[in-house]
């Protein structure tokens, strides 16, 4: 692992997430952009002192002189450090499990998508809400037609945790996401509107042609936004908005995805990861339970406990783990992966998020807006 120190948020979620199913040993990192701080968490997490790193420079070069060099390599880092140290990981043989969003510029995540293509290393990336078992029963029952032909997507992802300058308080995760340097040109948009647009593509399985966007900054001093509101166009004409928030009050994390096509409609809100919705046209609404009977195969792989035992974010940040691990398993073993290790977010994916980003930032940034009128009274 990269990044995931003391103190870090995501970085521990992947540590749990990859321990679930047994698929993954965490035996080496350079936790920290402190080096002695990194070491000694390191040697907290009961790491061999030899694969201890302070920079990941250092592990990727003592890693790749080893017999039993780790097969892949997590990056948890702030958005700018992800290209150089997946580039630098590709180009030593290792695959990697990248955070979102994949690169902090397009130019970053062209190149990077590119060099896991041509160098035939796995590149998975942690679009967390793919790895919901309902959401693969949504993504399964849109592709059969159980709604008809997708006309419309709703999509937001509001948080209220940045409704305040806590950047300008020393929020370790909050200062590096201000900053356009580390973070990228998008703020709400980027950090988390990339989940929400990886969401609704993924379920609707609708792919995007064209977007027009409105981007806000609520809080003073604050170099990015804080709220974005997109309208999407989707090729062969469906329509899509999009709505990012870090200043929504009330919204611990409220993830709501609903889908509307010819003869029905699909939701599923995270809060509430074990239901999705289906209604059909002129028929009731029903809820459908997570392990109930008759789900597809690409549900029943992500799921561990009956219904009624509520599973949710660890578990499907799991489900990405155990997918990834099968996936290279597969690969290894020159056969197709099983349900779980298909339909993961890879370097593609992480790409088509950044494209959407810039487009987005574009958008709003442009002075011939032609959607943008006044209204008379
Ligand atoms: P954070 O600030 O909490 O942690 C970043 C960690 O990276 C820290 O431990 C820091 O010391 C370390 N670090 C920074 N530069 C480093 C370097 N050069 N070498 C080694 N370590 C270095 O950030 P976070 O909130 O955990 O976010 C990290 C990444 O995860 C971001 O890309 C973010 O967008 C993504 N993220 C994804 C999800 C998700 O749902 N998938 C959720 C939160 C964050």
């Amino acid at each position: 692992m990269v990044g995931g120190g003391q103190g870090a948020y995501i970085g521990h979620i992947h540590r749990l997430a990859a321990r679930l199913d047994g698929q993954w040993q965490l035996v080496a990192g350079a936790f920290d952009v402190d080096p002695e701080r990194g070491r000694t968490f390191a040697l907290s997490q009961g790491l061999d002192p030899a694969r201890s790193y302070g920079t990941w420079q250092e592990m990727i070069a003592a890693e790749a002189a080893r017999p039993d060099r780790v097969e892949a390599v997590a990056i948890c880092t702030p958005n700018f450090t992800h290209y150089p140290i997946a580039k630098a990981l590709i180009e030593a043989g290792f695959d990697v499990i990248c955070e979102k969003p994949l690169t902090a510029t397009l130019a970053d995540a062209v190149a990077l998508e590119q060099l896991a293509r041509d160098s035939g290393r796995f590149v998975g990336v942690t679009y967390t809400y793919s790895g919901y078992p309902m959401v693969h029963e949504a993504r399964v029952r849109v592709a059969a037609g159980e709604i008809g032909a997708v006309r419309t997507v709703q999509v937001e992802y509001p948080l209220e945790w940045m409704a305040t300058a806590i950047e300008q308080q020393g929020n370790a995760q909050a200062v590096w996401r201000t900053d356009p340097v580390k973070n990228g040109r998008g703020g709400s948009i980027g950090d988390i509107g990339t989940h929400a647009y990886h969401l609704a593509g993924f379920v609707s399985g609708l792919t995007l042609d064209s977007l027009t966007a409105d981007l806000a900054t609520f809080v003073g001093g604050r170099a990015l936004d804080d709220n974005a509101h997109v309208m999407l166009r989707y090729q062969g004409g469906a329509r899509g908005l999009l709505w990012s928030s870090q200043v929504a009050i009330g919204n611990s994390n409220g993830v709501r995805l609903r889908v509307f096509g010819e003869t029905g409609s699909v939701q599923w809100y995270q809060e509430q990861p074990n239901e999705l919705i289906l209604t059909p046209l002129e028929g009731r609404v029903q809820v459908i339970k997570r392990g109930a009977a008759g789900l597809s195969e690409d549900a029943q792989a992500r799921t561990r406990t009956p219904p009624g035992h509520p599973e949710g974010y660890l578990e499907a940040f799991a489900n990405l783990y155990a997918g990834f691990a099968e996936a290279i398993r597969a690969r290894a073993e020159g056969r197709e992966p099983d349900a779980i290790g298909r339909n993961l977010p890879t370097a593609w994916d992480g790409l088509k998020g950044v494209a959407f980003v810039e487009a987005v930032v574009d958008s709003a940034g442009a002075t011939d807006q032609p959607w943008l009128r006044p209204v008379a009274v």
